[in-house]
């Protein structure tokens, strides 16, 4: 679909330049750049009315589940959310790592506008948030986070409730198993031992699909950490596809350290030699960039990671400058907001693959968002089972097998975290 998309306007574009020499060039251009203009209103109209719509199932509740209380409790570097209501449910959820820089905005900018408020109104308050104590000023990871670690322990309680799953909540389940590829690191290494890094990483599991660094970490570093290691990236690239073969699935992800022209010179090199899609191009925010990128390759581009506004998303999408969107659970604000960005994609035909970072239970809350998504991609964005939570998982056993791992069937996450080690936490 996309190479014809591509084909088509690069036809377009050729046909505007040859009809420029004549007197009635500028009327036909006029014509079409009208004809794309309506498009993109009509495509952002589109988006605009989808970000309306509910996405929590409020009806699965009879009675209001008012939030009697909140709470952050940390042990070590170790952060756990409860939610009890006043009926006396009780949810759980594991913050993200970086829960130790913004528990203050948790406690100080976040906690009280739940007490007292009915959580079947999630949708709503996620949005009423925003805009208590000036919060959409702390637009980012600083909010993101705390808001999701809230809202994952909200939808745990309420899965509870409803004898539902946290994606049951949220959707109807398309994906009962999630397919993984290995995101490997080692940008830092040079050549030799960055590529065995890579082969170690991924001969740990049963898997057929693995992402690469390429690049070094966003464009601020090109003069800086880069240096020393000039071409490795197009040396890497071919390394890797012919020692994995063409069978295996082949991501790239360049932390938005090239300039467009950059960008489209290795994404010819990727497109070349077979991988799936090129993540982050150029700087996650150069909306324009990201489209250029893009207009110029058959290779699907990713992006979104970085985001917490809607904005970014709804632009690209609009204007058809990405195959990808990639809003991270966390760092975007929680399951309902990204399913949001996942119904925008899939109204253009487009692929949601939300990112994800290591620890905490941070797989199984992605394995649940995808598992409702019908336009989730081909794999998701895995880095390890390792975490500090020791828990039971009574419906899956959480092991890759032929490259996927069974989403949790019981109630809320699925996990029960070890009573003891919940004791060994303290209210903050
Ligand atoms: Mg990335």
């Amino acid at each position: 679909m996309k190479t014809n998309r591509r084909k088509f306007i690069a036809n377009t574009v050729a046909g505007g330049l040859a009809l420029s020499t004549l007197p009635s060039a500028s009327l036909a251009s006029d014509k079409k750049r009208l004809e794309n203009e309506t498009t993109v209103e009509n495509r952002d109209k589109k988006l605009g009315e989808i970000l309306k719509k509910p996405v929590l199932k409020k009806e699965l509740f009879t009675s209001p589940v008012i939030i009697e209380s909140l709470e952050l409790l940390k042990y070590r570097n170790s952060f756990i959310c409860r939610v009890r209501s006043t009926d006396g449910a009780e949810g759980y959820s594991v913050a993200h790592g970086s829960m130790s820089s913004f528990y203050p905005i948790f406690n100080q900018q976040l906690h009280d506008f739940f007490i007292g408020k009915d959580a079947r109104e999630l949708d709503l308050i996620l949005e009423r948030i925003l805009f208590y104590k000036l919060n959409f000023r702390l637009n980012g990871i600083a909010l993101g986070i705390p808001l999701a670690t809230i809202e994952f322990a909200i939808l745990d309680m309420l899965g509870h409730i409803a004898e539902k799953s946290m994606g049951e909540l949220v959707g109807e389940i398309h994906n009962p198993e999630v397919p993984f590829y290995v995101a490997t690191e080692f940008r830092h290494l040079p050549l030799t031992e960055h590529f065995e890094k890579i082969k170690e990483a991924v001969a740990q599991y049963d898997v057929n699909a693995l992402k690469i660094k390429i690049g070094y970490m966003n464009y601020l570093t090109t003069d800086v950490h880069y240096k020393g290691l000039p071409g490795k990236s197009e040396k890497l690239i071919p390394m890797v596809r012919q020692f994995f073969g063409d069978d295996m699935h082949i991501y790239a992800d360049s932390n938005g350290y090239y300039d467009v022209e950059g960008a489209i010179k290795i994404g010819r090199l990727l497109e070349e030699y077979k991988y799936s899609y090129f993540e982050e191009p150029v700087m996650f925010d150069h909306f324009e960039g990201i489209k250029q990128v893009s207009d110029a390759l058959t290779l699907p581009i990713a992006n979104g990671e970085q985001d917490h506004s809607f904005t970014n998303f709804r632009w690209l999408i609009a204007n058809d400058g990405i195959d990808v969107v990639q809003p991270d659970n966390y760092y975007f604000g929680g399951m309902i907001r990204s399913i949001k960005v996942a119904r925008m994609a899939e109204a253009f035909g487009k692929t949601f693959i939300p990112h994800m970072s290591g620890g905490g239970l941070g797989y199984i809350y992605n394995s649940h968002i995808v598992s409702v998504c019908p336009n989730a991609g081909l794999h998701h964005e895995f880095k390890g089972f390792g975490t500090h939570v020791p828990f039971e998982c009574p419906t899956s056993p959480l092991k890759i097998t032929n490259g996927k791992i069974k989403v949790p069937t019981g109630p809320g996450s699925g996990v029960i975290i070890d009573p003891d080690f919940i004791k060994k936490h303290e209210v903050l």
